[in-house]
């Protein structure tokens, strides 16, 4: 998924990197057009994420639902994963996630009075179980997946790293990045092990961001665990699955150069205009559909701004030399 991808444009917001833009091409080219005229983007909620975030802390889920206010909310909460262990017990054949498919017996009728406290989690009671769901469930699905052997916690940590990542042609130190990557630290015995696990959504796996952080080193003076590589898997944030990255071409890191000039001087279509989930998490949202309400659904397809798509896709080519001049074109010809 895309909240790494926007943190780390957040960071380099006016820097014209070319990574940077080339990761959000590969998004959505209208995202890569408004980091390049350098507009900052919004900070992306996505509650997978924020539950990684709570549990990295090492309290169990009853502390953090106490903490964020829904104490009355706790037997519900149970009665919820109860109700996913008995679909998943009779429906084991249907594959991952069977809770995803079948109707559960019981679940959440009202968040009544809860308003404000579930906002922190996304604001309503499908994010809320998506969040119960990562914390009872699909942490152990993907660590399944993994094939991860320890049975011990403190064995297995799992925490933010943080990668440095470069491509062939990008050489000035300059221009590196670093970009947030959740994943486990294994140790067996003295040996440590790093996996490394970026979220995809619908088994997506975006070629560039997994081509990048497949070679990435780790950033500051750390290096990865016996002077290996870390083992890349695509988590899916809605099913539990974890699918192995095999990176066997690096050709796609050619494009880099390529697609942040288009993201300069191309027509940029938003993706939006095909696949408005896709927008649920971006930073540039008001950009292509004016200011929206917190956790308002995206509109449907023609509501994307007249004015944004004549921009995108109208740009003068005087105009776009304009724009970009004001962030300057050294990072072109890096
Ligand atoms: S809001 Fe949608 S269309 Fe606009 S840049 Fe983001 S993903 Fe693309």
């Amino acid at each position: 998924m895309s909240k790494d991808i926007f943190i780390l444009a957040k960071q380099m917001v006016g820097k014209n990197n070319p990574i940077v833009s080339a990761l959000l091409y590969d998004f959505c080219p209208a995202a890569a057009h408004w980091y390049v005229r350098g507009v900052e983007p919004e900070e992306v909620f996505d509650v997978v994420w924020k539950a990684f975030e709570d549990y990295a802390t090492g309290k169990d889920l009853r502390d953090v639902i106490e903490g964020y206010g829904l104490n009355t909310m706790i037997p519900e909460v149970r009665k919820y994963i109860d109700d996913i262990r008995a679909v998943r017990s009779e429906f084991s054949i249907d594959g991952p996630s069977p809770e995803l498919t079948h109707t559960l017996q019981h679940s959440f009728n009202s968040k009544f009075g809860l308003q404000n406290q579930l906002n922190a989690l996304g604001g309503s009671l499908e994010e809320f179980k998506h969040y119960i769901r990562v914390w009872a469930f699909l942490m152990r699905d993907w660590k399944a997946c993994m094939k991860m052997e320890q049975k011990t916690t403190n064995e297995r940590i799992f925490q933010l790293f943080t990668v440095s990542l470069s491509a062939p042609g990008i050489v000035q130190t300059s221009l590196r990045v670093q970009m947030p990557v959740w994943g486990w630290e294994v140790r067996v015995g003295a040996v440590k092990r790093v996996y490394l696990g970026p979220l995809v959504r619908n088994k997506r796996q975006e070629t560039l961001r997994f081509a990048l952080v497949n070679r990435a080193e780790r950033a500051g003076d750390l290096k990865w665990p016996n002077n290996g590589r870390p083992d890349l898997y695509a988590l899916d944030r809605d099913t539990g699955v974890a699918e192995p990255v095999i990176v066997r071409d690096e050709s796609i890191l050619r494009l880099i150069l390529r697609w942040h000039e288009e993201a300069h001087f191309g027509r940029n279509r938003p993706v939006g205009l095909d696949d408005p989930e896709t927008c649920r998490f971006c930073g540039y949202r008001s950009s292509c559909y004016g200011k929206l309400p917190p956790f308002h659904s995206m509109p449907r397809n023609p509501e994307i701004l007249d004015v944004a798509l004549e921009q995108l896709t109208g740009e003068t080519s005087r105009e776009r030399q304009h724009a970009i001049s004001r962030f300057g074109k050294e990072a072109l010809n890096a």
